[in-house]
């Protein structure tokens, strides 16, 4: 079932001790009932298509994304993939957004295989990512059966709802004008790990004390300084017809999530209250074909909680949501009116595989777990979350010694979009940013896989709950690793001028 990018590779290269396999796409999409001319061929024509298909989520599944998962009663409102298709005339690429907490990696390369069997995009140039919704249903439930990957009825769903989009788009092809840009959204994004005068807010559930405390109590006199950045530039890239009309808009955003659905309830958050929003305030009235879309950023300590403002009041169920998708709608729109559309940009893509080791606990974290478990223990006096976490470090203990994950960057013109499959922090989407060859960039986080979140190394020294083992899997400097690959495929694909 998995995808295996290295058995295309078609070099390999040493880097830093891992195997990197880069690929650059160059070649022909090749449709064999046509015939290019000569004047097609030194005239490549720019197209784009976009598509959304709804996934049809079943009832009674557990919504997941926070501590308690109460199972689904209620569609709010439906989840979806949405895709953008680029086509330059000679490398065709997809993004394929999915609304859903996290998709591990089994369910994006059964995508993969799909679309890679029914349609001409090379499997390598999707970017499948998921939104981060926290009132999705959980798309995690593969089973090894003889050590082979079982996926359940929900993930072979949404692998063929993922596949479905990206067919359609391609279906949807037809001559485009591309732009892109960026505004900045300051007021929606707070970072979410805190310095606090009161020890008490740091206890950990192995027994220790942090430096930082995720999500702290708002408005408290304990706060005393958000513990890392937040990245406030909402970047996109706009489509249109050869004639001008709105086809599709591509935005990206640090934002974890904004949330105030009631429990039980199906929503795919503000990230579809902004796809739906931006094709009205674009004209694009009318257009049934017009697809918004909304990825996530680098935003796995960046939520839209004022945690220092004393003036906060209670919000009814989906208010922040239609709030904060109208503001971030609003300036993207705005900024639109600003960008210069062009007829024709070069695509290209560059993946790689990079292999992390997976974080295991030693002799004393075993120990302390074990005495949780003994007879005589108060469990008023252990951490709330002390057995979740035995659970989880059990689980980390009995399973693999590695993980491989995929990298991918992609060229669109001047502008930079690369992937990681982890919920990454505000400050790694800012460096890649800053050190991209591109002179635009920005990052889609949740893509081609979830392993959980991804602190820096300066983060793990904190603590805090993103960095818990079981929270956290992966060998402590990964964020360093990985950004080190896609600096390294980026600069494979960047203007060599
Ligand atoms: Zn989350």
């Amino acid at each position: 079932m998995r995808f295996d990018p290295m058995a295309q590779s078609p070099r390999r290269i040493a880097v830093k001790g891992f195997m990197l396999a880069i690929v650059c796409c160059c070649s022909w999409q090749w449709d064999g009932h046509e015939t290019a001319t000569a004047a097609e061929q030194s005239e490549p024509v720019f197209r784009a298509g976009a598509a959304k298909v709804e996934v049809k989520t079943p009832m009674g599944m557990p919504i997941v994304g926070n501590w308690n998962s109460p199972p689904a009663t209620h569609v709010h409102d439906e989840l979806h993939v949405r895709c953008l298709l680029l086509d330059d005339g000679q490398t065709r690429i997809a993004f394929a957004i999915c609304d859903n907490v996290g998709i591990p990696r089994e369910v994006f390369d059964a995508a993969r295989n799909l679309i890679d069997a029914e349609t001409d995009v090379d499997a390598e140039n999707v970017l499948m990512a998921a939104t981060h919704t926290h009132s999705g249903v959980s798309a995690r439930d593969t089973r090894t059966v003889d050590g082979e990957q079982i996926l359940s009825t929900y993930q072979q769903l949404l692998a063929r709802r993922i596949a479905d989009a990206v067919v359609n788009a391609e279906q949807r092809l037809q001559p485009a004008k591309i732009a892109w840009g960026s505004v900045d959204v300051p007021s929606e994004v707070h970072n979410r790990r805190w310095y606090v005068k009161d020890e008490s807010l740091l206890d950990n559930p192995f027994g220790g004390v942090d430096k930082v405390r995720m999500n702290p109590p708002s408005s408290s006199d304990a706060l005393i300084k958000p513990a890392g950045p937040t990245d406030p530039e909402v970047s996109f890239i706009s489509v249109q017809t050869s004639d001008g009309a709105p086809l599709a808009l591509l935005a990206n955003y640090s934002l974890h999530y904004v949330g105030g659905v009631p429990a039980g309830e199906i929503s795919a958050d503000y990230f579809a209250a902004f796809s739906e929003r931006i094709g009205g305030l674009l004209a694009a009235q009318g257009d049934a074909d017009f697809v918004g879309i909304l990825t996530n950023g680098t935003s796995g300590d960046v939520n839209n909680i004022p945690f220092g403002s004393k003036n906060r009041t209670s919000k009814e169920p989906y208010q922040r949501i239609e709030e904060v998708s109208k503001l971030v709608a609003e300036k993207v729109a705005a900024a639109c009116q600003s960008i210069q559309y062009q007829d024709w940009v070069p695509l290209a893509s560059a993946h790689a595989e990079l292999t992390l080791e997976m974080r295991k606990p030693d002799p004393e974290m075993q120990r302390y777990f074990a005495s949780l478990q003994g007879a005589g223990r108060d469990p008023d006096n252990i951490h709330r979350h002390a057995m979740t976490y035995a659970k989880r470090i059990e689980r980390l203990q009995a399973g693999p010694d590695e993980s491989t994950i995929l990298l991918q960057a992609f060229r669109i013109g001047d502008l930079g979009v690369m992937s990681i499959p982890f919920e990454v922090f505000a400050e790694t989407g800012l460096d890649l940013k800053k050190r991209s060859p591109l002179p635009d960039a920005f990052t889609i986080e949740l893509a081609n896989g979830s392993y959980g979140y991804l602190p820096t190394p300066r983060q793990h020294e904190l603590g805090g709950y993103e960095t818990w083992m079981g929270t956290n899997r992966v060998q402590l400097d990964a964020s360093d690793r990985i950004t080190d690959v896609l600096l390294s495929l980026s600069q494979q694909i960047a203007p060599n001028d």
